[in-house]
């Protein structure tokens, strides 16, 4: 049996997923005239407390519009969190994009402090570039999956309001800090100017993402959306299994926590491994061995796939398509690919 822990992008549609696409009413979105799609929209700017929402094709472009919405292309700053999503994994898209400069607010797993932010903001020097937009992931990805804490965000959205900045929320797993802490997303969403959530995540959708603001900026961001290619067509297609994920993978999300706390806790009886099991919040569970490329590759050599983030950390994602009894064989299997290493 195959674990496949190496993230939460890896599910497969659901027969019943596959049958809400196949049954999809369409249209052209490009012209307003797919209700699905638009029931999508709607849907989301509800759920995250805007006036407005855009579907894109990918979290990814989510960020890259808005952040592009924030600044304007002449050297202004972007502030962002250790091993942020924008820095490590989007192609250098905000310095090509939008000619921003992203500066790191050192922080603990990725969250920082309100006074953090504030001792990094410039905005009346002309020797430094401006800053402009405080972007906030949550819950944070590689910088070890915890979730910001409300107070937190509060602190932050306070510090960028005085200071004249925009702030942005990276949601791609909000969904899973929603469950985690019984916190509704709108809640977590207000005082951001952008937010968004990604369906094909722990959601278990097969493509797409939705970006809420306000009506000005996501008529600005339809721009930069017919710029980039990211206009569809009957794109309800998309949007159906989005929906539908929406209607029946949001409150199961509690299961892959729990399957995710399973993992962590057996990896905390065995040797080699260091892992701060009680921290675990959401479905990542991030790990340090003395070899992350070995031992990576040692299990994959047995079917069980987890992601190196570099020479030591290792992250395993639960999801959809993992039960327990996945988990228990992927702790077996790193007992036994351990004590080989
Ligand atoms: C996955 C992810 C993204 C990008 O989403 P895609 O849909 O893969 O483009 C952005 N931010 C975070 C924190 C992510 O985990």
């Amino acid at each position: 049996m195959t674990v496949n822990l190496y993230s939460d992008t890896q599910t497969k549609p659901t027969a019943a997923m596959r049958r809400a696409i196949a049954a999809a009413e369409v249209g052209d979105e490009q012209r307003f005239e797919d209700p699905t799609t638009n029931a999508l929209q709607e849907r989301v700017a509800d759920l995250l407390g805007h006036e407005a929402a855009l579907f894109l094709p990918s979290g990814t472009m989510c960020n890259e519009i808005a952040l592009r919405l924030h600044v304007r292309p002449a050297g202004d700053e972007i502030l962002l969190g250790e091993l942020a999503h924008p820095l490590r994994a989007e192609a250098g898209g905000p310095a090509a994009v939008s000619g921003a400069v992203l500066t790191v607010v050192p922080g603990e797993f990725g969250i920082f402090t309100g006074e953090a932010l504030a001792a990094r903001i410039v905005t009346d020097d002309r020797y430094r570039p401006r800053s402009r937009v405080v972007s906030v992931e949550q819950p944070t990805n590689t910088a070890g999956g915890r979730i910001w804490p409300l107070e937190r965000v509060g602190g932050v959205l306070d510090v960028a309001r005085d200071h004249g900045l925009r702030a942005h929320l990276d949601g791609a797993r909000l969904p899973n800090a929603c469950v985690a802490s019984g916190v509704p997303a709108s809640d977590w969403a207000a005082g951001f100017d952008t937010a968004w959530i990604d369906f094909s995540k722990g959601l278990g959708a097969p493509v797409g993402a939705c970006l809420a603001a306000s009506r000005e900026l996501i008529d600005e961001a339809w721009r930069y959306k017919q710029m980039l290619g990211g206009a569809m067509r009957q794109s309800g297609i998309l949007a159906a299994g989005a929906l539908h994920a929406l209607d029946h993978h949001w409150d199961r999300l509690g299961e892959d926590h729990a399957n995710a706390k399973a993992l962590a806790d057996g990896l905390a009886q065995l040797a080699g491994v260091r892992i701060d099991a009680a921290a675990l919040e959401t479905n990542i569970v991030i790990w340090e061995v003395a070899d992350a490329l070995a031992f990576t590759a040692a299990l994959r050599a047995e079917e069980v796939f987890v992601y190196a983030l570099d020479a030591h950390r290792v992250r395993a994602t639960t999801h959809l398509d993992v039960d327990r009894a996945a988990i228990d064989r992927a702790l077996s299997t790193i007992r036994r690919v351990l004590s080989d290493l």
